[in-house]
């Protein structure tokens, strides 16, 4: 099989795949227990904080493990929204941000009394600063921002919005950094809560991290114990937090080497589409090269998929955490490119794995696929 979804999950990288199994079988203890065994698991797990903390330019205590990044974003909106509604019950975010965002705020409207404002996004689907600070009111305690979009690679000026918001407003920013880490620079220390998750970048999956400034207060969403500083209870999955610095570690350092190869990918890929007839290119030009969207205007999402997937070729339709919905892409639709275009969509995700024999492979199989339905 050729996969080519590297934005739905990564395999996991076999440095940390043998790293994690030692883990699992040495240090198994709790890392709570005051005997020995635990004592381990929470020495090399405090390591690991410090380390990650150490990679952001960051303090250890601002590294928090939580099990996905959906957690990670429900905590740092809901979090926060509920542990300082005293301050005002109003939250910025995008239209086009990932299901567990919109959710969390949807979820703080509809139950909470909190009003959401969703920023439309520009056609080239990302926010615009000027859109942003017309969105502000007395009472925005909260702006959350992805740095990279999953369904189209789109960047968001995530700089820009920072220093926009820490001059001018006395809102916090949170960014989900999920689909950017390891591919861009994010500028950690200018941002106050950031969302990054293990297994879009070749670590393990159930293992992600919020950071968060030591000032800020966030309600616990998970109650138990002294675990996370006494705000995210329930027993450490040490194995997983253990082996995320050097997940953490690998990714940033073969950043710099990989972007050169994946972009040479998208290029050729990009080239071959612009070729073919009735295709359209959905990702923005400069959208970061590992994510690349596309439409067969007489192919529909889900039958592109499975005759891709028929010539063993794995693609998404579009997020795929929306993948058991109707193939019709939210954030297609916010660019304003129409129905067809955004039911008709696929998204092709690459690697520094990926090799040029495979995407050769692809655009075979698309043009084949698409002549085969562009003259039924
Ligand atoms: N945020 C973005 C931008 C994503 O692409 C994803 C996963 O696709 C998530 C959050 C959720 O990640 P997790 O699977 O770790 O919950």
């Amino acid at each position: 099989m050729i996969y080519l979804d590297y934005a739905s999950t990564t395999p996991i990288r076999k440095e940390i795949l043998d790293a994690y199994q030692k883990v699992l079988r040495v240090y198994y203890g709790n890392a709570d227990s005051l005997h020995q065994i635990g004592r381990e698991s929470q020495k090399l797990m405090e390591k690991s904080r410090a380390q990650i903390a150490q990679l952001f330019s960051v303090s250890a205590s601002e590294i928090f493990f939580t099990s996905c990044a959906s957690e990670s974003n429900s905590w740092a909106i809901k979090g926060f929204a509920l542990a300082n509604m005293y301050r005002g019950k109003h939250i910025i975010t995008t239209c086009v941000e990932h299901s567990s965002v919109l959710h969390a705020c949807d979820q703080l409207e509809k139950h909470f009394g909190f009003e959401v404002t969703y920023l439309p996004i520009t056609k080239e689907g990302i926010v615009n600063i000027e859109t942003l600070k017309q969105a502000f009111r007395k009472d925005t305690i909260l702006v959350s921002v992805m740095a990279v979009n999953n369904e189209t690679g789109a960047l968001n000026p995530i700089e820009e919005c920072a220093k926009m918001i820490h001059e001018q407003t006395r809102a916090v920013f949170h960014v989900d950094a999920v689909q950017a880490v390891g591919k861009i620079n994010i500028p950690y220390e200018q941002i106050d809560m950031v969302t990054v998750s293990a297994h879009k970048i070749y670590g393990c999956k159930g293992s992600a991290i919020l950071y968060k400034k030591d000032n800020l207060s966030l309600l616990p969403l998970i109650n138990g114990g002294q675990q996370e500083s006494g705000i995210r209870g329930g027993t450490s999955n040490a194995p997983v937090n253990i082996v995320f610095a050097k997940t953490l570690r690998l990714a940033l350092e073969e950043q710099g080497n990989t972007y050169a190869h994946v972009k040479q990918l998208n290029d050729t890929l990009r080239q071959a589409f612009r070729e073919m007839d009735d295709v359209t290119i959905n990702s923005p030009n400069d959208a970061l090269p590992h994510i690349l969207n596309v439409s067969f205007l007489h192919v529909g999402s889900e039958i592109m998929l499975n005759a891709l997937n028929e010539r063993g070729i794995c693609v998404s339709a579009q997020s795929t955490c929306s993948s058991h919905k109707k193939a019709h892409s939210y954030v297609l639709s916010a660019m304003g490119l129409g129905d067809v275009i955004s039911t008709h969509a696929i998204r092709i995700s690459l690697s520094y794995l990926t090799t040029m024999e495979e995407i050769q492979a692809l655009i075979k199989a698309c043009k084949e696929i698409n002549h085969d339905y562009g003259t039924k």
